[in-house]
């Protein structure tokens, strides 16, 4: 992305282009910068195709659900490959009490999540956090671990507390266009430099211009004109990823 300036252009900071249908790819909606972000060794490597192909930045990461189902006998291969991709973030990674259910599969995805913690220490990346009923654990497990760098909190759904708290740790919520009670409070007490918009589609938005919709409801709820809310929101989303501005 080095040299493409996102002036005039919205990011949607978090979506799955690797799931995409081939045609839907060919005719991605226009004036939006794109983040795509694996989950798994083969969204990983798919991610890192359509990345290149198309000339977004990218997120490569081992989800909690991924571990749950996939194990984790092959971290090490799948971490190599992070490693040589050299990706704008690691993500998505976290934690999730939503697919873990017991005792077991939390000690397995917490594992998992340190291990992601050490490998973007390690590369001087950024994390894309998941947190899926599971905030303030994500949070208790950074914190343990001392991390310093840049992180984000990808479909933020946790409550106010924790969004400060991320916050003040350093972190960015991430706001997709949905309404709820809980993400009404953090539009409204945030500041609008904390923010990114995202879609998480094609699994929760269809497609990437359903950025418009966490884009309107942001300008509903803060007053600032949709174009500013698309202007910060962006620049937030390039200092991070660090992708040209
Ligand atoms: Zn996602």
């Amino acid at each position: 992305m080095a040299g493409k300036s996102p002036e005039g252009k919205v990011v949607d900071a978090h979506c799955h282009l690797d799931s995409f249908k081939k045609k839907q790819l060919e005719a991605l909606p226009e004036g939006i910068i794109p983040v795509t972000c694996g989950y798994s060794h083969s969204s990983n490597r798919k991610t890192v195709e359509i990345a290149g192909e198309l000339g977004v930045p990218f997120c490569l990461g081992i989800a909690p659900q991924t571990v749950l189902k996939e194990g984790k006998e092959n971290l090490g291969e799948w971490m190599q490959f992070i490693a040589d991709n050299r990706p704008n973030a690691v993500g998505e990674v976290g934690l999730d009490r939503h697919w873990g259910k017991t005792r077991e599969d939390f000690e397995l995805e917490e594992g998992v999540f340190r291990e992601m913690i050490f490998l973007a220490q390690k590369l001087e990346l950024p994390l894309v956090i998941h947190s899926r009923k599971a905030e303030s654990w994500c949070l208790d497990v950074l914190e343990e671990t001392g991390w310093k760098g840049r992180f984000m909190m990808h479909f933020f759904a946790g409550g106010l507390d924790d969004a400060r708290r991320a916050v003040d740790m350093g972190g960015i919520i991430s706001i997709i266009g949905l309404h709820s009670k809980h993400r009404k409070k953090i539009i409204r007490e945030l500041p609008l430099g904390k923010m990114v918009v995202e879609t998480d589609a094609p699994y929760v938005t269809r497609n990437i211009d359903g950025v418009f919709e966490a884009i309107e409801y942001i300008s509903k709820l803060t007053g600032f004109p949709e174009r500013e809310v698309g202007e910060v929101t962006a620049k937030n989303a390039s200092e991070f990823f660090r992708f040209g501005f």
